[in-house]
């Protein structure tokens, strides 16, 4: 009956259209975006003004119940493993407005499809995880942390890095970081992380074999590093072994996992020489995987490279080539202009840790500077003896607004920056920017559903807005990493939350 007016526009009737809107009813429940571009295509010959043509558009449009704008897939549907039903979508994607009431499509371990809310006779049997009033995003990427830390939770707070690290940290490591306490810490940080949204992270610690046991038992996605350092260290008590170990740990863990990266985390300029860091990225780079450093963390640091080379450390370090694009710059918080340049010509990866950087007094790193200049830079909590926790949510709203305070402008670092800092930016700094941090289809399946049913999340006028600034992770409902659920109604399907928290509580009580 709609369709009458419309095919009497341009004084003639038009048989054409009104076959054409007839197929599109019948369609529309199954083949939603294909529709669109059948009707584009036959519609061009019919003899109707341009003013009947949108018409038409606008009939098939308000009879879509989501955006009609996304591409098309013409690929025979294939029944998915698991269905995100409902809820509001951010896909993150540049551009892309969040899109209702859709239904995200996952088989193995990719996104096979976005689609209307209503599941069709073919969906049945499928796992279906319902985000009706929940938020859907991709997940979270911790781009610097040592999640074995979790064992000295509050362990020494208060403290400039100076002491903080050599007179606590240091000798509490020495004497605690063994293989199986930093197993039961690893766990127990990826256990934090996937319950506040996480599903990849970049990790540098100690007896990183270790780590990697655990992140695999996670299930969660990861670039770690074995740590590197010129002093006696956990695993490592002669320092003329540490490349070799961590020589040794890359070459075990290669081809190991699709998930897990090995890697080479150098602790930092003035704890590793020269030499040593010269070999790390030859390492590095003889195997295509990422070497980890803190970079400028403190202004003492500064100061120490500055009195024994003569130069600022990025400019110090490119002398010894290490800036390249294989470089995870952690913090990078004291940068002048010509080493912010530097970093982004060379295609190195910064990670903004602001929680760390205020607990210890360090300073403000200039992300917004580096964001002009090109860098895009990933968000990380660092680790829980300095933080105290692997809340995303807490770090990107601390994000947000301490970038307002360091430069007097509550427009600078938006709430959409810092949250593409924490997702398509973080993926980027693992150099996974084409496999996953947004939700596409094609890319990897990892997603989070967020709650929005909490008080601290209600009303919601923004989701980007209320993610950042009022979200915290015990918001996540649902977390999917790899198409693989790990958390689902907050209850862990990979991990034994009741052992863990128990093991790292007797750990807890051996340290104090
Ligand atoms: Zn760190």
């Amino acid at each position: 009956m709609l369709l009458l007016p419309f095919s009497h526009l341009d004084g003639r009737p038009c048989i054409k259209v009104v076959r054409i809107v007839i197929i599109a009813f019948l369609f529309t429940r199954y083949q939603p975006y294909n529709i669109i571009r059948i009707d584009i295509r036959l519609i061009k010959d019919c003899p109707l003004s341009q003013v009947a043509f949108m018409s038409v558009m606008d009939i098939i449009k308000s009879i879509m119940p989501i955006n009609t704008e996304k591409p098309v897939n013409n690929s025979k549907y294939e029944t998915p493993d698991i269905i995100i039903k409902g809820g509001t979508l951010l896909t993150m994607v540049d551009g892309e407005a969040p899109i209702e009431n859709a239904s995200v499509h996952i088989k193995g371990d990719r996104v096979l499809d976005i689609r209307p809310a209503g599941i069709s006779p073919s969906d049945e049997g499928t796992e279906i995880i319902n985000a009706d009033k929940c938020i859907v995003m991709p997940g979270l990427v911790n781009g610097h942390c040592h999640t074995a830390m979790t064992i000295f939770r509050g362990y020494a707070d208060d403290l400039s890095l100076n002491e903080w690290l050599y007179k606590r940290i240091f000798p509490a490591e020495a004497a605690h970081a063994t293989p199986e306490n930093v197993y039961w810490g690893a766990l127990l940080g990826c256990l934090e992380m996937i319950a506040s949204g996480t599903t990849s992270l970049i990790d540098g610690y100690f007896y990183e074999d270790e780590s990697f046991r655990a992140v695999h038992e996670s299930g969660m996605r990861a670039i770690l590093g074995q740590g590197v350092i010129d002093f006696p260290a956990p695993g490592v008590t002669d320092p003329k072994e540490n490349l070799r170990i961590g020589k040794e740990f890359i070459e075990k863990h290669l081809h190991f996992s699709g998930l897990i990266t090995p890697g080479l985390f150098c602790h930092s300029p003035v704890t590793c020489s020269d030499k040593t860091l010269a070999r790390a990225m030859e390492i590095s780079m003889e195997y295509s995987v990422p070497m980890q450093t803190h970079l400028s963390e403190t202004r003492k640091e500064v100061d120490k490279i500055i009195n024994r080379t003569g130069k600022r450390p990025a400019l110090h370090l490119n002398d010894l080539g290490l800036l390249n694009k294989n470089l995870i710059a952690a913090h990078s918080v004291h940068l002048d202009d010509e080493e912010i340049t530097l970093l982004s010509r060379k295609g190195v990866k910064v990670v903004h840790s602001p929680e760390s950087n205020m607990k210890l007094s360090s300073g403000v790193a200039r992300v917004t500077d580096m964001i002009d200049a090109g860098i895009k830079p990933g968000i990380g909590t660092d680790g829980c003896a300095s933080n105290n926790n692997l809340d995303l949510f807490k770090e990107m709203d601390t994000a947000a607004k301490l970038g307002k305070v360091f430069t007097s402008d509550p427009s600078n670092l938006k709430a959409g920056t810092v949250l593409r800092m924490a997702t398509i930016w973080g993926a980027g700094v693992m150099g996974l920017g084409d496999q996953t941090g947004t939700i596409e289809r094609g890319k990897k399946a990892d997603i989070i559903v967020v709650d929005t049913r909490s008080p601290n999340m209600t009303p919601l006028y923004n989701p980007v807005s209320s993610l950042v600034y009022s979200a915290s992770g015990s918001d996540v409902k649902d977390v999917v990493v790899n198409g693989r659920i790990l958390m689902k109604d907050r209850m862990f399907l990979t991990l034994d939350c009741k052992e863990i928290t128990a093991r790292v509580r007797a750990i807890g009580r051996e340290i104090k």
